[in-house]
């Protein structure tokens, strides 16, 4: 079967091997024949040999963690031929640490955690995979072209199951909404934001292009000036770019008791001129809290799976720029200027 495979640590090794060995029995009880692939900023770091690492005793990894598959068999009766599912990319660490014991392998301590397509286990970028049932995440058959938006669905569900926890430590009657970023996870930070009702403004440079569309169609407000020039404080901030001088001005532009999230990761290496004793006396003398959000584990799967059923589907395919069939798996992760989320094609 074929595979979508890169040599960790070796920029562009990026290889379809056409004749990859079927699942092993050991990786899950279910069979899953690969529908279709999201592409992320992650596997282009992985192509570019900055990231990633093959499974022990092996040269190469198969990419591939946003998954979307259909069921062709499962012995346990969990799911039903037929079925589309999504596979969970993180697996516990093997000590447990206390987190990983309890599920939270999105909480894991000791970085000893194993991922799909990225960290020690192969990818879902291949003709059929196998998962077990507590790592295997249905989907409403309704979401056919749409469910590899599964994963990074779960990544915004934990950010607001957080936010949501951290808002319960006094009366919290938040309205304003500000996303930062308007890539995938921003749009559906901002979708997650819209179906909570919230008056909801996503921020991004761009000024054309789909995104002020996509935007618009959650009745959301768009913007594309610097942060420090909004009119208004947000209650909560989803901060989704990982630009440093972003990141500092939301921590300065939210209300009062008001709650920033750091999704997007910084590449670092870049310092800025900043009055950090004036952040400090902003944050403390307003109770503000900010955090950072990675990963997810399975209730935060199961939460993203009932947000994309409760979405307009329309509104989900217009966040597909490019469906890439594996035969040109290339073009799949080239970057186009007017991408949102590219997915690359096994069999839908
Ligand atoms: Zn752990």
């Amino acid at each position: 079967m074929r595979a979508v495979t890169v040599a960790p640590g070796t920029a562009d090794s990026l290889e379809l091997i056409e004749d990859y060995p079927e699942p092993a029995p050991e990786e899950g009880s279910i069979l899953v024949e690969s529908l279709a692939i999201g592409v992320c900023g992650t596997d282009h770091e992985i192509i570019a040999g900055e990231y990633g690492e093959a499974p022990p005793g092996e040269r190469r990894l198969v990419l591939g963690h946003e998954s979307l598959g259909r069921v062709l068999e499962d012995p346990t009766g969990t799911l039903q031929p037929g079925d589309l599912v999504a596979g969970i990319v993180r697996h516990p660490d093997p000590v447990p640490c206390p987190n990983c014991a309890a599920g939270e392998w999105d909480m894991c301590r000791n970085g000893r955690y194993t991922e799909h397509g990225i960290k020690a286990l192969p990818g879902f970028a291949r003709d059929r995979w196998r998962v077990q049932p507590p790592y295997a995440v249905p989907l409403d058959r309704a979401l056919g072209q749409v469910g590899m938006l599964l994963e990074p669905t779960s990544i915004v569900a934990k950010a607001w199951d957080h936010i949501e926890r951290i808002g319960q430590r006094s009366v919290w009657q938040p309205k304003t909404v500000l996303v930062t970023g308007a890539g995938p996870i921003g749009l559906l930070a901002a979708l997650l934001a819209a179906q909570r009702g919230f008056s909801v403004h996503v921020l991004d440079l761009a000024t054309s292009g789909p995104k002020p569309e996509l935007v618009h169609a959650l009745g959301a407000t768009y913007h594309s000036v610097p942060v420090h020039e909004l009119d208004f404080a947000p209650d909560v901030v989803l901060e989704c770019t990982g630009a440093p001088t972003v990141v500092l001005e939301v921590m300065c532009k939210a209300a009062p008791n008001g709650i920033v999230c750091l999704a997007g990761v910084s590449s670092g290496g870049r310092t800025i001129d900043f009055d950090a004793g004036a952040l400090n006396r902003s944050l403390v003398l307003e109770n503000n809290v900010v955090f950072g959000s990675v990963n997810a584990n399975r209730r935060h799967w199961e939460l993203a799976s009932d947000a994309l059923r409760r979405a307009d589907p329309l509104w989900l395919s217009a966040l597909i720029s490019r469906r890439v069939p594996v035969s040109s798996y290339a073009d799949a992760y080239t970057s186009g200027p007017d991408d949102i989320k590219v997915v690359l094609e096994f069999a839908i």
